[in-house]
């Protein structure tokens, strides 16, 4: 009888073990068109009670609200690449919180260039933040709360008492034409080692040999996708065709079909797939992604949508 309750505790402590870190997709169209169904990038990480943001789309206050996340408790946005997809609302993430309450710092950590675009954004906070300070004296001077951080990777870049993350170079501008931007700018994938999980962003990324050993062994791999033929579509009906000329290049050197995000999570040994910045994200049914991935992976793969848990 003692044994069987033991089993039955280590059960129990087994599974409140596995709950202390979840992924929220709180954004999952490949951006930067606004959709009705699908919110801009971003992802919350839940370590216990603590919110890390991956990526701030524009709307993440408000997907925040929608997965009951308050926006004030988010203390580390991490931005993985300069696209405004992915940055466009990290500045007024940490407005909103100065303007809603909250006193404790924000720090943001970004490629090259984060630190000049708090600057900016403080900027361009000024005046309500002077307009508020003028109505109460409970608000501090905004630039003592709010802080950015840019990433100097490869390696660790971040780690408190509760998660330790690593960033890695992906290939995302890899491909690109203009040397000048190549140089500076640059895309990271994510990896988060929690108490209990091992979580991987891919960011945007073309297939990119560096991710498998970076994934290796993850309890989530969060990748992006695509699908060529139908953003083709999609682009040569809606665009002038030498736009739609460029913007194949970009989308077949620096996005991942679902069969090369198949390859890289057989390689990786990772347990599960949650497909995200999902191109185009239409009304295509999720087996045009998971039927793909299955071809090279024998593990569970999920085409997300916004306010998923994982
Ligand atoms: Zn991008």
């Amino acid at each position: 009888m003692k044994s069987i309750f033991g089993f039955l505790l280590g059960v129990a402590l087994a599974a409140s073990a596995a709950a202390q870190t979840r992924v929220v997709t709180l954004g999952t169209q490949g951006g930067p068109l606004p959709s009705l169904t699908r919110s801009q990038p971003a992802n919350a990480l839940v370590v216990r009670d603590r919110i890390y943001l991956v990526d701030a789309g524009n709307g993440v206050a408000h997907q925040l609200l929608a997965a009951g996340l308050d926006h004030r408790k988010v203390e580390r946005i991490f931005i993985t690449h300069n696209h405004d997809d992915h940055n466009a609302d990290w500045g007024t993430l940490m407005g909103l919180q100065w303007s809603t309450g909250r006193r404790a710092e924000v720090h943001v950590y970004g490629p090259a260039g984060t630190e000049s675009m708090l600057q900016g954004f403080l900027q361009y906070f000024a005046p309500n933040a002077r307009i508020r300070m003028g109505d109460s004296k409970a608000y501090p001077d905004p630039r003592g709360l709010f802080h950015a951080h840019d990433i100097a990777g490869p390696g660790q870049i971040y780690k408190d008492d509760l998660v330790t993350v690593t960033a890695v170079e992906n290939c995302h501008f890899a491909h690109g034409t203009d040397a000048q931007r190549d140089a500076q700018d640059k895309s990271y994938a994510l990896r988060f080692q929690t108490p209990d999980r091992v979580v991987v962003f891919s960011g945007d990324t073309g297939r990119c040999a560096g991710l498998d050993a970076f994934a290796k062994d993850a309890d989530v791999l969060v990748h992006e996708v695509i699908d060529l033929p139908l953003i083709e579509k999609a682009m040569r009906r809606e665009l002038p065709p030498e736009m739609a000329d460029g913007l194949m290049r970009h989308m077949t050197a620096e996005h991942t079909t679902a069969e090369d995000v198949g390859r890289l999570a057989q390689a990786a040994k990772v347990r599960k797939v949650v497909l995200t910045h999902v191109i185009p994200g239409r009304d295509e049914p999720d087996s045009v992604y998971t039927d793909a991935v299955k071809k090279h992976y024998d593990g569970p793969a999920v085409v997300a949508r916004d306010l998923m848990t994982f």
